[in-house]
């Protein structure tokens, strides 16, 4: 199916569509479709159900801004960035040993791939091809895949939680049954793993529930009951963003320097709330608990309550929010923008809630172009509404953390650099929604 989408269509169906208790009773009663993969018994049943990528076809303005963002820095990243080197990267290595095997590649895969398949450009989908091939190659007889990373001192699973989300793709757009092989073995190994060795570092705990969804995504095409357990043991391993039972991460000495507020977050980081907080909801499609989705709903009301007197949808935290800087002249991180987008389409689609679309239109709007040069060949680290200097000056203390993190910038830093490129292209994905019916 295609579709030709502008943004009033795309308001009209959020509309049209959700929140109404009529619609809610329709959606009772019509049988499932078999065009899409909703949740499937026991999970929860979907609201919206997003479309396989590349079912929806730009036009328009968003069409030349996805060119764009082709042309520019995500499409020629793979030409300049170090971290996608193809000298030996570890992510092109069978044995995963090599340089760069963190976050990085699958960072820009995740984006790049989208990219490609959204605009069905043969090119693209050609270089994304050398490193998704790559990955499933990589994959061990233990069903384990990738380099190899260690966070304090256990198994790093945050890399692959990220290439997850690339090989998903990479199967709604080519049907390639290897992806749901390669992913069913991967998650038979995961639950292998003692769950005092699972999701116990830093970035894996708080981004846990990226693991989550790819989990009910497969879920709801193989039907294996395995993965429900799996589901189960993520949420009791990952750090928990249910502010009743937040464990800080910042602790000892250092924790004393916070008012009593402080605890309600396991973390202030800005990309891990942006991200974090969508974790409850998504485990509220296993456990049908109503609490879960309003712990979501409560950790983006925390940190807007105390750092969100800016325009533009997100909330003036930096690098790390830190009490008394919260007017707008702190920034967001680039990262945090896209990851917001991210939650909130996630959030849409668990919810109904149309709140959630248009906050996404708010970031997508007003911070997030803000935060890359109109020709998109190059990106800032941290983006302020009120930045009167674009310098490449270290403004720290001001800003957290130190560096020159306001000047646009092609390397700009290494996360942002990578991971920006999500945020265009998972919007178009998310502007046609099926309902379960
Ligand atoms: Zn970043």
């Amino acid at each position: 199916m295609k579709r030709i989408f502008t943004r009033s269509i795309m308001l009209i169906c959020a509309i049209a569509l959700s929140g109404s208790p009529a619609f809610s009773q329709a959606q009772a009663n019509v049988p499932a479709n078999s065009f899409y993969s909703g949740n499937k018994k026991p999970l929860e049943a979907s609201k919206y159900i997003r479309l396989p990528v590349g079912s929806i076809e730009p036009g328009g303005w968003l069409k030349v801004y996805l060119e764009k963002q082709r042309d520019g820095l995500t499409g020629q990243l793979v030409n300049i960035s170090a971290w996608l080197q193809k000298t030996d990267n570890a992510w092109l290595s069978a044995d995963g040993k090599g340089k760069w095997g963190w976050e990085e590649v699958p960072y820009w895969l995740k984006g790049y791939g989208d990219l490609a398949y959204i605009l069905n450009d043969p090119a693209m989908i050609k270089e994304a091809k050398i490193w998704i091939e790559a990955i499933l190659v990589s994959q061990k007889e233990n069903g384990d895949f990738g380099p190899h990373s260690l966070d304090r001192g256990k198994q790093d699973f945050w890399p692959n939680m990220i290439a997850l989300y690339c090989v998903q793709s990479y199967y709604e757009y080519t049907g390639d049954k290897r992806i749901i092989d390669f992913m069913g073995r991967y998650f038979k190994y995961q639950l292998t793993v003692p769950d005092e060795n699972f999701l116990k570092g830093y970035w894996q705990g708080l981004r846990s529930g990226d693991n989550l969804y790819s989990v009910i995504w497969l879920y709801n095409r193989t039907g294996d009951q395995a993965l429900l357990d799996l589901g189960e043991k993520i949420h009791r391993c990952g750090t928990s963003w249910n502010s009743r039972y937040t464990e800080l991460v910042v602790t000892g000495e250092e924790r004393k320097k916070y008012p009593e507020w402080w605890s309600l977050l396991p973390d202030w980081h800005n990309v891990n709330i942006a991200q974090g907080f969508r974790e409850p909801a998504i485990y509220s499609q296993l456990s049908h608990n109503p609490d879960d989705v309003q712990a979501s709903y409560e950790v983006f009301q925390i940190i807007r309550e105390h750092f969100g007197q800016v325009p533009g949808g997100m909330y003036g935290a930096d690098e790390m929010a830190r009490p008394g800087y919260a007017d707008p002249r702190q920034a967001i991180e680039t990262c945090g923008i896209v990851e917001q987008m991210n939650s909130n389409e996630n959030m849409l689609c668990i919810t109904g809630d149309n709140f959630w679309a248009d906050h996404t239109e708010n970031v997508a709007f007003n911070t997030y172009p803000a935060a890359t040069m109109p020709d998109f060949k190059s990106l800032r680290y941290l983006t302020a509404p009120n930045m009167v200097l674009n310098d490449d000056q270290n403004h720290s203390p001001g800003i957290d953390n130190a560096g020159p993190f306001l000047m646009m910038n092609p390397f700009s830093s290494r996360c942002c650099q990578h991971n920006h490129g999500q945020g265009w292209p998972y919007y178009a994905e998310n502007l046609w929604l099926a309902t379960p019916g």
